[in-house]
């Protein structure tokens, strides 16, 4: 990861149509019970090699409702082990964290920008 979809969701379901790697689930399958859509951030690229923007964000009508969330990598694992915040796949008993498989992340986006809260819209600062 990962992007992270905040209370402001409104159901409305663009993102999920705009996913190009279908990590969307909406909010009957939110894994966290949670009543808005769900980025399942084992699945998520953040759209990297595939476009230059989020594609989740870029369609999304309520601003900042989208945020970006730490990178999908080993040093977060815990992060993303936070049952508060994300329930994780499991395949053969083993939980898809990135200790299990890392993911692609937008490297351009400092870590001072990463965490809920940060919009997805906003530019990073040079
Ligand atoms: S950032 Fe890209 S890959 Fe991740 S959920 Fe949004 S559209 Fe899907
Ligand atoms: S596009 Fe935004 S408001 Fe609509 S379902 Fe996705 S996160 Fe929620």
């Amino acid at each position: 990861m990962a992007v992270i979809i905040t209370e402001l969701c409104i159901n409305c379901d663009a993102c999920l149509q705009n996913c190009p790697v279908n990590a969307i689930a909406d909010d009957t399958d939110n894994p966290t019970g949670a009543n808005r859509y769900y980025v399942q951030p084992e699945k998520c690229v953040e759209c990297v090699d595939l476009f230059d923007d989020p594609q989740c964000a870029a369609i999304c009508p309520s601003i900042g409702c989208i945020t970006w969330d730490m990178p999908f990598i080993k040093e977060f694992d815990s992060h993303f082990l936070n049952e508060e915040l994300y329930k994780l796949c499991s395949k053969d008993g083993i939980v898809k964290s990135p200790a299990f498989k890392e993911k692609k992340y937008r490297k351009d986006i400092p870590l001072s920008m990463r965490g809920v809260g940060k919009e997805v819209q906003v530019e990073p600062e040079n």
